[in-house]
């Protein structure tokens, strides 16, 4: 639960509460599962307990610290749990209070990524309408299997729409969804076991937001750790792209 992330797209984590369950290839190598292990969390699984963080008052923190530099952070929400998981131990109060704290901070773009977005839009408060303003949506999609999360994501209206497909396991078909997006993130996996990605299956993401309009990123490369990683660099074919929506 870093501050500030080391992800490449956000300036901050905050984790409402901890814990999850699997549910797709994406999650085979779930970071947060072995984070939580190392710790004795025992959080992981549809028969374990989530439970809530006490660091609810840092995005307050970063909201007035906004104020003061004009900046404009990006919050990763949630990078140790779902955001939309509708796990039986999840409160009714903590999502409610999740709500309340993005309405009490409008100098941070609140990013919800979900691997569940079929739960989005009965999870919404009462007063999103046409979505808050400092909200952006997203689903990821590792796999043309997970495309049909997309459908899900589209139904729900929200300022930004964002696909995070990483790990990528395998190519993917946008042609159905991309006109209804406004981000796309890529990259490989991270870890002892990472799957190797066909450097072709980042091109066809690439090529297809070119010919849509919609902003790329691409993250990196796939290795063992970081390091591994990082010395791969971060271009696709000698470019580095690191588009952001407007
Ligand atoms: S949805 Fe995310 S946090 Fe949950 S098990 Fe999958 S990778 Fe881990």
């Amino acid at each position: 639960m870093a501050e500030n992330s080391g992800i490449e797209w956000t300036t901050h984590t905050f984790n409402p509460w901890i814990g999850c369950t699997k549910v797709s290839p994406a999650c085979d190598h779930c970071y947060a599962e072995a984070w939580d292990k190392r710790f004795n969390g025992e959080r992981w699984g549809p028969h374990a307990p989530r439970t809530r963080t006490k660091t609810w008052g840092n995005p307050i923190k970063w909201n007035k610290q906004a104020a003061i530099s004009g900046e404009r952070p990006r919050v990763f929400c949630a990078s140790l749990a779902d955001v939309f998981d509708n796990h039986r131990t999840i409160e009714p109060t903590w999502r409610r209070e999740l709500w309340a704290l993005i309405r009490q901070t409008p100098n941070l773009d609140w990013l919800l990524l979900t691997k569940r977005p079929s739960n989005i839009a009965k999870m919404l408060p009462d007063d999103w309408g046409n979505g808050y303003a400092n909200v952006w949506l997203g689903a990821t999609v590792e796999n043309q299997a997970a495309a049909n999360r997309i459908d899900d994501l589209t139904k729900v209206p929200a300022r930004i729409r964002f696909l995070s497909m990483e790990p990528l396991v395998g190519p993917v078909d946008l042609s159905a969804h991309i006109q209804n997006l406004h981000w796309v993130i890529t990259g490989g996996e991270n870890g002892t076991h990472y799957r190797p990605a066909d450097p072709d299956w980042f091109r066809s993401i690439r090529d297809q937001c070119a010919g849509a309009g919609v902003p790329f990123l691409f993250k990196q490369w796939e290795g063992r750790n970081q390091k591994e990683i990082k010395a791969k660099g971060r271009a696709l074919d000698d470019v580095v792209h690191d588009g952001y929506p407007a």
